[in-house]
């Protein structure tokens, strides 16, 4: 029996969509419509300083406009704290926990920048503080939480993956990322953990995203293991760059959906110009999401995806 795909989108409410998350968002539908699967939209929207509360609503009617459709959500982020709660007690219970007292300025001082996502590599600070040391700093500041990887040497802290566009990758998490946050001190659930409870309960096997999260994929499969979750497929599709090689950004007002959708000619133009960046569509041809469902393929869009995929503004 085939197993079912099931993929997401997981927006944050940051902002309007950009060209750049519609092209990711699009790789993701595209996944799964065309493999028969089903398809779940949540909201990230942990983080209350980077979460914008019109912008949730706006995400939702951009990708209803766009054709990208789902079958089961939104859920939201921010209304499922006990369940990370719950996770962030079992790891826990396994001893892998510990209070983080380090200010930004200290983090920056005593690490070194991550390898492929700029993060930095956590020298350990707080890793073995007394309990003394632990109730005294308590009462100065509220602490961090950190997760525990093993040591260089343990081959449990190796992690290894082959993502379907990018291929094989490893990471050493002792050497390239240290013990990381779970939660802040701020008491907002990280990124990292949220994701990959949130995935794996909710039944999603493959992982569609842009490839500036590459570097997360180490972590959030070191957690899956502790967790006792499955593993997804992943496929990191590249980020849009400019004809210069700059990356797109929200700076490129004129790829911004809402100037997009002022410019009223219907989504056919930006999904066939995005087709068009990785081989699913001829040069000038309009397409709608559901137009493109028989294209698909992760051989095309991999051909396309070695190099960068520029994206004229215009
Ligand atoms: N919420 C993240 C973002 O908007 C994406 C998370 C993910 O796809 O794993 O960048």
């Amino acid at each position: 029996m085939n197993i079912e795909v099931v993929g997401r989108f997981a927006p944050t409410p940051s902002g309007r969509m950009h060209a750049g998350n519609v092209f990711a968002a699009l790789m993701a539908w595209l996944a799964v419509r065309s493999a028969g699967g089903r398809m779940v939209l949540r909201i990230e929207d942990l983080d209350p300083r980077a979460h914008r509360p019109e912008a949730a609503q706006l995400l939702i009617d951009d990708l209803r406009w766009l054709g990208l459709d789902w079958d089961e959500g939104p859920h939201w982020q921010s209304k499922r704290i006990e369940v990370y709660a719950e996770a962030i007690a079992r790891l826990d219970e396994q001893g892998l926990l510990y209070p983080c007292f380090c200010t930004r300025a200290e983090l920056h001082a005593a690490s070194a920048p991550h390898a492929s996502d700029g993060t930095y590599v956590y020298a350990g600070t707080c890793r073995n503080l007394s309990p003394a040391e632990v109730i005294a700093r308590s009462a100065r500041r509220a602490p961090a939480t950190r997760l525990r990887v093993p040591d260089a040497t343990d081959p449990a802290g190796t992690i290894e993956f082959c993502d379907l566009v990018c291929g094989k990758h490893a990471e050493n998490l002792a050497r390239e990322c240290g013990d990381f946050l779970v939660r802040r001190s701020d008491g907002v659930i990280a990124y990292q953990l949220a994701v990959v409870i949130d995935d794996a309960l909710m039944g999603v096997n493959q992982v569609v995203r842009g490839n500036d999260l590459l570097g997360s994929v180490a972590r959030q499969i070191y957690l899956q293991r502790l967790l006792g979750y499955e593993q997804p497929t992943y496929a990191h599709v590249p980020l849009l760059v400019a004809p210069d090689g700059r990356r797109l950004s929200k700076r490129d007002r004129d790829l911004d959906l809402g100037e997009i959708r002022a410019r009223d000619t219907g989504p056919e133009q930006l999904l066939g110009r995005l087709a068009t960046a990785v081989g699913l569509a001829e040069e000038g041809e309009r397409m709608r999401a559901d137009q493109l469902v028989e294209r698909f393929s992760w051989d095309v869009v991999r051909t396309h995806a070695e190099r960068n995929v520029v994206f004229a503004s215009r």
